[in-house]
C-alpha cells in the first residue's frame, strides 16, 4: 500500500485525502486569506525565512492574526516535510481567515486556519530551460496598489488566473501582465527581467510586481557577477527589443522567455546573460547559507 502524503491543518496531519476545511472558511467563500509557495531542494527549505517574513507581512496587511509565531511556523513547515520524508519538495503554506458565517466580515472568524501542503509542482515543459518559453501581454491589468494590491499575496489569484486563461487560449506558454500605466508588471506568478546590452532591467516591485524572493536571489547574484541591475519601467517595446529575457519564480524557478507576442526576443534561444544567471542560480539553492535544514 502507498502512503498517502500527509498534510498538516492547525497542528494536526490528515492524509491528502482526509485533509478537508469546511465551507465556511472565509479562505474559500472569499479568497481572504494569505499564502506563500517555497520550495526544497535537496533537504534544504529554500530561503524559508524570507517566506515566512513575506506571509507575516501580507497577513498583517489584511489583519489576519496567525496563531502561530514565525519561529513555530517554520518548525511546522519542516516537521511536515520530515513526516512526509521529503527532501526536495514544492510547499503551499495557507493561512485563511478561518470559519465565519456566509457575511464577509472577518470579525465573524475567531481562528485563522493554517494550512501546510509539501507535495510536488510541475509547471514547465521539461525542455523548458534549453529552449526558453513563449509569453504574451494579456488584456488584464495587474491589481494596483489602491485595491487588492499585488504587494500582498493573496489568495485572491484571479488576477492572474484570468490573464493564465488568455494564454491558454491563445496557445502561448505564460503570460505576461501589464501595470495600469500600460508598462510591463510580471508574469501570472513571476517576475520578469530583460537584458539590454549586457545590463539587466526590471519593473518596481512598488507598482505592479510582488517582491519576489527568487528575483532578489537573482538580484544579489548580479551584484556578485557585476552585472549591471536596473529597476524600471518596462515598455512592451523595450521586451520586444530586448536582447535576452527571463521570468523568475518559485515554481518556474529561472526560465528563458524566447517570444512575446509572437515576436521573437534576441534570436530566440537562451541568451549568454540569462544562461550565466541560471547555472548561479542552481548552485545558489544548494548552498546550506541559503536553506534551513530538514
Ligand atoms: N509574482 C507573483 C504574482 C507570484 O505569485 C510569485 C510567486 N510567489 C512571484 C512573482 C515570484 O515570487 P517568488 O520568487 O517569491 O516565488
Amino acid at each position: 500500500m502507498t502512503s498517502e502524503l500527509l498534510i498538516y491543518i492547525d497542528g494536526e496531519y490528515y492524509p491528502k485525502s482526509q485533509a478537508k476545511i469546511s465551507v465556511y472558511d472565509h479562505g474559500f467563500l472569499y479568497g481572504d486569506g494569505v499564502f506563500e509557495g517555497i520550495r526544497a531542494y535537496n533537504g534544504l527549505v529554500f530561503k524559508l525565512k524570507e517566506h515566512v517574513d513575506r506571509l507575516y507581512r501580507s497577513a498583517h496587511a489584511i489583519t489576519l492574526k496567525i496563531p502561530l509565531s514565525k519561529e513555530e511556523m517554520v518548525q511546522a513547515v519542516v516537521e511536515t516535510l520530515r513526516k512526509n520524508k521529503m527532501k526536495d519538495s514544492y510547499i503551499r503554506l495557507i493561512v485563511s481567515r478561518g470559519v465565519g458565517d456566509l457575511g464577509l466580515d472577518p470579525r465573524k472568524c475567531p481562528k485563522a486556519t493554517v494550512i501546510i501542503i509539501t507535495d510536488t509542482i510541475n509547471i514547465k515543459s521539461g525542455n523548458a530551460r534549453e529552449t526558453g518559453i513563449t509569453t504574451m501581454f494579456s488584456w488584464v491589468r495587474r491589481n494596483p496598489v489602491d485595491a487588492t494590491t499585488h504587494e500582498i499575496k493573496s489568495l485572491n489569484y484571479l488576477n492572474s488566473i484570468l490573464a493564465k486563461i488568455e494564454a491558454n487560449a491563445n496557445g502561448v506558454d505564460e503570460a505576461i501582465c501589464l501595470e495600469s500605466n500600460g508598462c510591463i508588471a510580471e508574469g501570472v506568478g513571476e517576475n520578469i527581467f530583460i537584458v539590454k546590452n549586457g545590463e539587466i532591467l526590471t519593473p518596481p516591485t512598488s507598482t505592479g510586481a510582488l517582491a519576489g524572493i527568487t528575483a532578489e536571489v537573482v538580484t544579489k547574484l548580479c551584484e556578485k557577477l557585476k552585472i549591471k541591475l536596473t529597476v524600471t519601467n518596462l515598455t512592451p517595446f523595450m521586451m520586444f527589443t530586448a536582447d535576452e529575457a527571463f521570468f523568475t519564480g518559485t515554481a518556474m524557478e529561472m526560465v528563458p522567455i524566447r517570444e512575446a507576442n509572437k515576436r521573437v526576443i534576441g534570436d530566440g534561444k537562451p541568451g549568454p546573460v540569462t544562461k550565466k544567471l541560471m547555472t548561479e542560480f542552481h548552485k545558489e539553492i544548494k548552498n546550506p547559507a541559503n536553506g534551513t535544514k530538514i
